[in-house]
């Protein structure tokens, strides 16, 4: 019997599709490198949600055909490893991106309308004292800057323009006229930094957007601009981003990444007040998290078995595998 190894939880309509396709399941709670080396040693595939996959854990998984990120991001496994051996990397393609523009939506709106402190003042018994909640703002006709406009960068613009906002896009890999047709407006990084009043962040983390966003451009956004981050944590600088909401260099900022995961107890930002902070979980609503845990299990299913039903744009490197 084949065997699928489950490196963290997904939802169960994922694991019955594994049931069902007659798939022996390993479930494994020990992420250390020592235990996934062991453990990983027959599988066939790996299910897989944020643990780290590096090349000393996979250079010991002899039968591995398919690694099935649970989720788009792949920073936490060795692709080049996996190219090397023609091991598939599968990802869940559109699954997660609606619920992440609907994410970052509900912290443009929290920020915005000064949520966290109307709260706060209504419980501590100042209901008439709303004139110390400072001037809260709309989206309506605001300068909505986003940068990468990929799946979660497309989903966020359609839902801005349902706003009546202005939606400028920053993405030198895609055609003006596919940010012409989804009713947005090309501009250059520097540009968008300036004239946004709200800014968010959905590109992949490399070298070349690895602090992207520091001091310097900080420093350069308009004094009322709110700031999103669900991308991947250390592309905005934090402590630079805590000395900018400290000196009150932007309005505001909402991060559900990190550039460390959980962040430390003497993280600066977790000492600031203008900003609202989730703990990497834009993806996780229980619709999302099936859809997610499904995709993921029928990529391995698929895959394994050559259906017809696999959806290549899935698979991150159909290339090297020469599939179509
Ligand atoms: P995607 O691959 O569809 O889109 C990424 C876009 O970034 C592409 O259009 C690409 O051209 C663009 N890009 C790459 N490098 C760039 C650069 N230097 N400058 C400008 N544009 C650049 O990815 P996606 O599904 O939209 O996901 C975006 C990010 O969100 C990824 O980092 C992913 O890991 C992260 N993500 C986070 C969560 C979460 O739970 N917080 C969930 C899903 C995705």
């Amino acid at each position: 019997m084949r065997k699928v190894a489950l490196i963290g939880n997904i939802h169960k309509d994922g694991i019955k599709i594994l049931k069902d396709s007659k798939f022996d399941i390993i479930e494994i709670t020990n992420y250390s490198f020592e235990n996934l080396r062991k453990e990983l040693k027959n599988v066939s595939a790996i299910a897989l949600r944020t643990a780290e996959l590096p090349q000393e854990v996979l250079k010991e998984c002899k039968s591995l055909k398919i690694v099935s990120r649970h989720g788009v991001g792949y920073d936490n496994v060795d692709l080049s490893f996996l190219n090397k051996e023609k091991i598939a990397l599968a990802i869940t393609g559109a699954a997660n991106s609606v619920t992440v523009a609907e994410h970052v939506i509900s912290m443009f709106f929290s920020l915005c309308k000064f949520s966290k402190t109307s709260d706060h003042l209504v419980r501590m018994g100042k209901f008439n004292q709303k004139q110390f909640i400072p001037d809260s703002m709309e989206i309506y006709h605001k300068n909505i800057f986003i940068i990468g406009f990929g799946r979660i960068g497309k989903a966020l613009a359609k839902r801005c323009n349902g706003f009546d906002a202005k939606v400028y896009v920053y993405d030198p890999y895609i055609e003006s006229k596919t940010i012409k047709d989804n009713n947005c407006f090309s501009i250059s990084f520097e540009e968008g930094i300036k004239i946004a009043d709200f800014i968010s962040i959905h590109l992949p983390i490399n070298e070349k957007t690895k602090y992207l966003i520091t001091k310097k451009e900080l420093s350069q956004m308009k004094k009322t601009c709110i700031l999103v981050n669900t991308a991947r944590g250390g592309i905005i600088k934090e402590d630079d981003l805590a000395w900018a909401l400290q000196n009150q260099v932007i309005h505001s900022a909402g991060l559900d990444v990190f550039e460390e995961e959980p962040p430390k107890e003497n993280n600066p930002l977790l000492n600031v007040d203008n900003l609202i902070l989730s703990p990497h979980s834009a993806a996780l609503t229980l619709a999302c998290r099936k859809r997610m845990a499904v995709e993921t299990c029928n990529n391995i299913v698929n895959y394994l078995n050559r259906s017809k039903d696999l959806i290549l744009s899935n698979i991150v490197n159909k290339d090297i595998l020469k599939i179509n």
